[in-house]
């Protein structure tokens, strides 16, 4: 769990607004929900045959009621829930967004956190292929406002129960026929979700995961009208993109429509953004069926892609740094502090004294554009003196608002 310090700040805050007026621009509205819920809930979503439930949850007992509660892995379970509780799809489809820190006990390494951050979409009661070709569509459109190229979109589709109902029964036979190749974790998965051994991390397993049969093989007519529907949206959005066919996800509650995007800069932790349709979701936590897709960016890794693309975000810069000394000089600038920023002007009022010298020294440090400088002689006259810290100006006598103006225009 990692601390996000001042020098990283800006690139978290450039990224956070970009993020926001990107989902404005789309008519997706925010929703903040709770980082804690009944553990009840993420196994009954998420599913419990998945690492999320059986290894990753941060989960522990209230001590005053005794209640299993579990530090959010994901925001969609959590989102759904708060939909239901609030009846918020009562007469309405909803676009909504969420930001925030999710929680998964894993090993740490490189873009892969124990506390990470995720920006996630939920496109409620949308059932048409089109919704899950704008999900792809937005995206593609914030890597191109955030710069960043070569990011590769993987889709698969993961049809309709039935479909899995009759994939499992050849994947079931295919993997009994090399059942001395696989480890413990994917023996246990075979009995109990089958489906799951295609999303091994094993490296050994690659080779048999890869000639196992393809659920693309078993689909029906719906499935694959769904499909085509979105590739052809996708093709008309000029958006390129690669069939997966082993892409499943890690999570239980996927129908039709999966995709990740993926780039190769990162190394192992390459997927910058996951999603998907769950149409099945909803009813599964006790509301009323409703068709449903989103996907989940990590902030974490795409900053770490901002990085390698050696990307500066826009530096927020100090306007003006007030130097005082003399008790008239320090009443009169803790005023003049405020009258420049009602002006719109980001203003550091010096603290904790010292020489004018010395404080001249944190004035250039701040990185402020302008020293407002203000000593009893201003205080008396009810003026201050200005002095470019960027040019080799002399300082000038004004009023604050003179000296606001001037630095406004410069800006
Ligand atoms: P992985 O296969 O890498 O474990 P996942 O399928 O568990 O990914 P999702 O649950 O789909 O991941 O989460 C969506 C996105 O959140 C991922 O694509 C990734 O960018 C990010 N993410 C997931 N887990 C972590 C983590 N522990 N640390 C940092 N980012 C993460
Ligand atoms: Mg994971």
């Amino acid at each position: 769990m990692n601390d996000i310090l001042p020098e990283h700040a800006e690139l978290w805050t450039f990224f956070e607004e970009t993020v926001q007026d990107w989902l404005r621009s789309y008519g997706y509205r925010s929703i903040r929900m709770p980082i804690v819920e009944q553990t009840a809930l993420f196994k009954r979503a998420i599913g419990e045959v998945t690492d999320i439930v059986e290894k990753e949850m941060y989960t522990f007992v209230d001590a005053l009621n005794g209640e299993s509660l579990t530090l959010r892995p994901e925001g969609t379970a959590s989102c759904v829930r708060a939909v239901l509780q609030h009846n918020l799809l009562y007469n309405a489809p909803q676009r909504l967004w969420y930001m925030g820190p999710m929680f998964r006990h894993e090993r740490p390494q490189k873009g892969r956190y124990r506390q990470f951050h995720q920006v996630g979409v939920e496109s409620l009661g949308y059932a048409g292929p089109d919704m899950d070709a704008e999900h792809i569509i937005m995206t593609a459109r914030l890597w191109r406002r955030l710069g960043l190229p070569d990011i590769e979109l993987q889709l698969n589709t993961l049809g309709t129960g039935e479909d899995r109902t009759r994939h499992r029964k050849r994947l079931v036979h295919y993997l009994e026929q090399h059942l001395d190749q696989l480890d413990e974790d994917t023996r246990r998965r075979l009995a109990t979700n089958p489906l799951r051994v295609l999303d091994s991390k094993n490296p050994a397993l690659q080779d048999l995961i890869e000639a196992a049969p393809r659920l693309l093989d078993d689909l029906d007519e719906v499935s694959l009208k769904h499909f085509e529907a979105l590739q052809a949206m996708l093709r008309d959005a000029g958006i390129e993109y690669r069939i997966n066919p082993r892409l499943v996800r890690g999570l239980d509650y996927y129908n039709f429509t999966v995709f990740e995007w993926v780039t190769t800069r990162l190394g192992a932790q390459g997927t910058v953004c996951a999603g998907g349709r769950y149409d099945g979701l909803i009813e599964q936590i006790g509301g009323k069926p409703a068709p449903a897709c989103g996907f989940a960016m990590g902030v974490e890794r795409l900053l770490a892609l901002l990085e390698e693309y050696a990307f500066q975000p826009p530096q927020i810069a100090v306007d003006a740094y007030l130097v005082h000394q003399g008790e008239a000089a320090d009443k009169f600038a803790m005023a003049a502090a405020e009258q420049l920023r009602d002006q719109g002007l980001h203003v550091i009022l010096h603290s904790g004294g010292g020489s004018f010298k010395s404080q001249m020294k944190k004035a250039d440090a701040s990185g402020a554009r302008y020293a407002v400088i203000v000593g009893d002689d201003e205080a008396t006259a009810g003026e201050v003196s200005l002095k470019s810290l960027r040019e080799l100006e002399g300082q000038v006598r004004m009023t604050v608002d003179a000296a606001a103006g001037l630095i406004g225009t410069a800006r």
